[in-house]
């Protein structure tokens, strides 16, 4: 992974390298300079925390989970990570536990800011509120609880046309390890190919503009339409807002 940041960095010429980054890895023998790897790079940091509280965070992710994510904020902190003016960006994120949509983002990261300074003197930049998709692991744990389709109805009462046009497959491709292409991250995970175009290649790119190219939609974009809307960078309406 890092000689594919050292690769990646001097080619970006002013977009994003970001590490989607599990807070607890940076403690795994072996990754303990991680973060100062990651930090000389200038990389931009991703980080899942499902709440601010030990309680919760134990209950989802395992006991001891939400000490070292702690622990691991607190020496990006030290680093510069969330730091005004240092030019490292560090982003949370939060997840619903279960079968509901997220909260609003603005409230919740104000809460978020407001606990994690006050109780561990950490900062960071933004949160990001992200709906929880009803495929994968999720969708497998809602079929098993029986809660599928109440989910899958919660998507569509709240579905929101204003986030139509800023769904993230209208201009962001995801690229599978191969180099093969996908509208998004989700579609990747789901096999849903780009459709028409047999099955485009990030080489392909260099010959043809994929821009205005139909999407494979399904019943799982629900997901990123409803309410306030989903992103990999969050709730949508702010971006709504802005355009
Ligand atoms: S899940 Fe659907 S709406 Fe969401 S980004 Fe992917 S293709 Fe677009």
């Amino acid at each position: 992974m890092r000689a594919f940041v050292i690769w990646c960095v001097p080619l970006a010429q002013g977009r994003k390298v970001i590490d989607r980054c599990n807070l607890t890895i940076l403690f795994e023998p072996g990754q303990e300079d991680l973060a100062e790897f990651l930090a000389a790079q200038q990389v931009e940091i991703v980080a899942s925390l499902p709440c601010y509280s030990l309680e919760n965070v134990d209950k989802q992710r395992g006991k001891g989970t939400f000490d070292k994510s702690i622990a691991a904020l607190q020496k990006l902190n030290a680093l510069g990570y969330g730091q005004p003016g240092s030019g490292l960006t560090l982003n949370l994120v939060f997840n619903p536990q279960g079968a509901t949509l997220p909260p609003d983002q603005t409230a919740l990261q104000a809460d978020y800011q407001r606990e994690l300074f006050e109780h561990f003197g950490i900062v960071f930049n933004q949160l990001f509120a992200i709906t929880n998709m009803p495929i994968q692991r999720f969708g497998s744990m809602l079929v098993s609880k029986g809660q599928f389709n109440d989910y899958l109805r919660l998507l569509k009462e709240n579905f929101a046309a204003a986030n139509l046009d800023t769904v993230m497959c209208r201009n962001l491709v995801s690229v599978d390890w191969q180099g093969f292409l996908y509208d998004c991250d989700f579609n990747q995970q789901l096999e849903l190919a780009i459709p028409g175009q047999g099955r485009p290649h990030l080489r392909d790119l260099l010959l043809q503009d994929l821009q205005g190219h139909p999407i494979n939609v399904a019943g799982h974009c629900f997901g990123c339409t409803a309410g306030q809307g989903s992103s990999c960078g969050g709730a949508l309406k702010e971006e709504n807002a802005a355009a």
